[in-house]
Parts: C-alpha cells; sequence; structure tokens
C-alpha cells in the first residue's frame, strides 16, 4: 500500500510546522466517556471543551487519516461570523432576535478561537483585520445592497461600513467594483496550524487521538459505541459524530448531507512591487456577491489564496482525492486571480488543492445531543465551519454535561435537516443547481440576459 503524504493536501498542510506522521492507531475495544468521530475542527473543539471543564473525563477521538485531514486542514482561512443561511432568510425563518444572537455568538467564537490560540500557544497566525465584500460589476450591487439592509434591520448596521469604489481601493485594489462593505469583524487563520496545534491542546488535556482508525458503524442508546475495524470504543456518556461530509460514506447517514466540493488555488508569494499595486495592507478577508461563491485571503507569507466552485458533483455522493485536483475548475479559479488583479498577469500557482464540505438539503446547519439515543451530531456547516464549529464544540460540551452555554436557545441547536433525496434524483437536482449558478453569474457578467430559469434557481438556491 502506497502510505499517504498529508502535506500534499493543501498548502496549510505542508505548511504546519510539524511533520504529519500519523498517531498511534487504535488496537483494540475501549470503554470512555465520551467517544468522538472526527479529528477536525469539530470534534476537537467538543474534545477541548469537554476536558477543560471536566478534568478527567475520559475523552476519545478515532480519526481515519490524520487530526486535520479534512476540510479543517484545507479551507480558506476565514475565521468570520459568516452563516450559510443569510441574515435575511434567518430573520424570516426564525426572526431577527435569533437571526442576530446566531450572528453575535459566531463573532464570539471567532474572539474565542483567538483566546483559546493565544491560551495554548497555537500559532494560529490570527489576523483580525475584518472583511470586505464586494460588488464586482453592476448586476452583483443589488445582492451588496440587500445584505446590509439585512444587517440594518437587525440592528447590526454599525458593524457595517458601506465604501464607495474609491474607499475599496484605498484598501485593495480589484478590478470593477461597484461598491462595497467593511465590517471589522472576522478575521483569518492559518487554517493547518490551528487544527494541528489544537489536537495538542487536547492531548494535553489528557484526550486520546487515534489516527489511522476508520469508524464502520455506530450504534446509540445505553450501550452507545463506535464500531471500528480495530474494536469498539463504548462510550458511558456520547457518542459525537463529527466527520462531516465524510459521513456520507457511513450507511446510515449517507443522505444526511451531500459532500460539496470547494477548491483553492494559491500564488506564489507576491513582490514587494506587485503588493503595492493591489495594496490589500490590512489582509482583509475578500469577497464578491457572486452566486457561486468566491473568497480570497492573504497568506501569512504574502500569497493570495484564491478558493471558489469545485468540482461537479459526483454520482453516489462519491468523495475522491480527483476530485481536490480539478483541473478545469484550478484553471479556471487561476484565470479569476488574473480578471481581479491583472498585474499579476504571469504570476506562477504554486498550489490547488480542495476538500468537500457538507451541505445539508436546506443549507443549515445543526448541533444536536439525544439524551436517550447517547448521539450528538455537529455539522451541515456547508463551507462555513471554522468558527461555526467552535461553537458547535462548546454547545456539545454543555449538552453532553449537563452545563448551560447560553447558546441552547440558538435555532440551530437541537435540529434536524430532512434528509437528501435518492439518486439518481439527486444528481439530476444537484448537477442543475450546480450549472445554473454557473450560467447566471456568467450571463451577468459578459452582460447578457440573465437565462430563462434564473428565478427558478435564484428560488432554490435563497439561503
Ligand atoms: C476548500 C475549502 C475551503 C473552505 N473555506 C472555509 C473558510 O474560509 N471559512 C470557513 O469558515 N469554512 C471554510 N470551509 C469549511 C470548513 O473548513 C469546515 O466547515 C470545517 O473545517 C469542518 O470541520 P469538521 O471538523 O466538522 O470537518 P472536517 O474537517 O472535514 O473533519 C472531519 C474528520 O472526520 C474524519 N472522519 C470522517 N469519517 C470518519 C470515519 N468514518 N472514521 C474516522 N474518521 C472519520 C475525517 O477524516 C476528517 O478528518 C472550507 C472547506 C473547504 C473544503
Amino acid at each position: 500500500m502506497i502510505e499517504k503524504r498529508y502535506e500534499d493536501y493543501s498548502y496549510w498542510l505542508e505548511d504546519a510546522g510539524e511533520l504529519l506522521v500519523p498517531r498511534q492507531a487504535m488496537q483494540r475495544s475501549e470503554d470512555v466517556d465520551v467517544a468522538i468521530l472526527g479529528g477536525g475542527y469539530t470534534g476537537l473543539w467538543a474534545a477541548y471543551y469537554l476536558l477543560r471543564n471536566n478534568p478527567g473525563l475520559k475523552v476519545t477521538v478515532v480519526e481515519r487519516e490524520i487530526a486535520g485531514y479534512g476540510a479543517s486542514g484545507r479551507n480558506g482561512g476565514w475565521c468570520s461570523p459568516r452563516f450559510p443561511v443569510s441574515a435575511s432568510v434567518m430573520a424570516k425563518r426564525w426572526g431577527a432576535d435569533a437571526a442576530r444572537a446566531v450572528l453575535l455568538a459566531l463573532q464570539a467564537a471567532v474572539d474565542e478561537i483567538r483566546a483559546v490560540s493565544e491560551r495554548e500557544g497555537i500559532d494560529a497566525c490570527f489576523r483580525s483585520a475584518g472583511t470586505v465584500l464586494v460588488a464586482r460589476g453592476a448586476h452583483q450591487l443589488p445582492a451588496l445592497r440587500a445584505a446590509y439592509a439585512a444587517y440594518e434591520r437587525l440592528g447590526l448596521a454599525e458593524r457595517y461600513e458601506v465604501l464607495t469604489p474609491d474607499a475599496v481601493a484605498e484598501r485593495v485594489r480589484v478590478t470593477d467594483v461597484h461598491e462595497g462593505l467593511f465590517t471589522p469583524d472576522g478575521a483569518s487563520i492559518h487554517p493547518g496550524r490551528l487544527v494541528r496545534g489544537l489536537a495538542r491542546a487536547v492531548e494535553r488535556l489528557g484526550g486520546k487521538i487515534y489516527e489511522q482508525t476508520t469508524v464502520i458503524d455506530f450504534k446509540g442508546g445505553s450501550n452507545a459505541r463506535l464500531i471500528t475495524e480495530a474494536g469498539e470504543l463504548r462510550a458511558r456518556k456520547a457518542i459525537v459524530l463529527a466527520g462531516e461530509a465524510y459521513l456520507t460514506r457511513l450507511k446510515k447517514l449517507h443522505r444526511a448531507l451531500l459532500p460539496v466540493y470547494s477548491l483553492i488555488c494559491l500564488t506564489e508569494p507576491l513582490t514587494a512591487r506587485q503588493w503595492s499595486e493591489i495594496g490589500w495592507e490590512q489582509g482583509e478577508n475578500l469577497a464578491s456577491m457572486r452566486n457561486t461563491v468566491v473568497y480570497l485571503t492573504k497568506t501569512p507569507d504574502g500569497r493570495i489564496l484564491f478558493g471558489s466552485r469545485g468540482a461537479p458533483y459526483v454520482f453516489g455522493s462519491k468523495i475522491t482525492d480527483e476530485q481536490d485536483r480539478h483541473a478545469e475548475t484550478l484553471a479556471l479559479i487561476q484565470r479569476s486571480v488574473i480578471e481581479w488583479f491583472p498585474s499579476l498577469a504571469g504570476i506562477r500557482f504554486t498550489h490547488g488543492w480542495g476538500g468537500p464540505v457538507g451541505m445539508p438539503i436546506d443549507w443549515t446547519p445543526a448541533v444536536r445531543f439525544d439524551p436517550d439515543s447517547r448521539i450528538a451530531f455537529a455539522g451541515g456547516y456547508t463551507g462555513q465551519g471554522v468558527s461555526t464549529s467552535n461553537l458547535a464544540g462548546q454547545m456539545l460540551a454543555g449538552m453532553i454535561t449537563g452545563r448551560t452555554t447560553g447558546f441552547e436557545g440558538l435555532p440551530f441547536a437541537q435540529r434536524h435537516s430532512p434528509n437528501w433525496i435518492p439518486e439518481p434524483l439527486r444528481w439530476l437536482a444537484v448537477h442543475y443547481m450546480q450549472s445554473a449558478y454557473e450560467r447566471v453569474d456568467e450571463a451577468a457578467e459578459a452582460g447578457r440576459r440573465p437565462p430563462m430559469d434564473a428565478p427558478i434557481a435564484e428560488f432554490l438556491g435563497r439561503h
């Protein structure tokens, strides 16, 4: 068997500052208090808060690969109060107070990640530079203004500043900007260093992490357990399912989420001259209002990270390494970098990678624990999981041990999303949505009329 080189899965893992040698695998059945599936942010944050608040609790994490192998070691580094459901849809669905509470709890989670990183000596390269959203092209103005109006309705307008194109250019020089929105909320992090450092913090608190150990099934009830190839991890208090997109590989959860790919391209470090053309001294998180999301960050060593759509959905919710390197998508992202920053024509792209995010059918994350089945779950972050997973970890630890966190009333606590539809309908529906978004964006960018089915795509994608 060829051994995996985990450094190849993302620049962040390559730059994690340590050799990615797997920890020991589980050897035999064991009894613990809490058994956690998944060594990403969700599983590790849950373990961290369980152990920190309850010293002596026996907490074990079981990870198929290595800690940080999944989205947690591959993401765009946005650590922001963004939620997959927009502020206006949250307000319609749950009311303004609940929508505001979600956004404030997420910003508190951003601050908490900084505080824990400092306390635990995790070199997460935390940069509190805020976020700039831009309307690139007049067609993106309505979405930008609607976003601001929604924050105004929630009483959060003082955290957002509308920027003229000149004011945007003072921060960062991007082509075709018609307006911008700045918020000091949100930060960027080094995903690899955060997740690897968090794993070590969990171990220092007495937690156990088994790597190279696959959970093949789980059972709830008075004898709750994770079933692995090496034996059972029986849990007195709870089992936690924190495998995000990869949970779809388990038969019982196959349709709970959809693995949706997001891909990233990274430039070589820019020269001082290149940076002087672009500006972006503060390194704010940067995005446009495109339907097919784009997200940019400036890495700690002065590269541009440009993330966007991923490889097309594969029938049967398959997750493969090939989708991480979908050549056509990576080429498209590289072209986008030059469209945004034409002065970078000819720049070298040193890295391209991707990974699956877990998307529930209603795009709404969930954090829940059922004391009867003793099964806990957190996930479905739909690509917005860096801060949400911290909040989820705090909530899970509270739910499992009966400790009040103040987050019990958040609308995604104790909720369930409906399952995705079976194949082949799922493949048809997802392909339709992916192509419809792209056609809507492409028509708008080329100044063409929207495609006939644009209202259907917009209605289905309203979130
Ligand atoms: C390319 C990309 C860019 C992104 N950019 C951002 C961003 O900028 N900001 C943001 O907020 N979010 C972003 N996200 C999303 C964010 O990274 C995720 O929401 C978050 O990392 C989820 O953490 P997690 O621990 O729930 O899942 P993961 O990090 O995916 O961890 C799950 C872990 O469980 C393990 N596992 C799964 N099944 C099993 C099993 N059966 N047995 C044992 N182990 C198992 C996996 O190996 C994996 O390590 C991005 C995601 C991707 C892929």
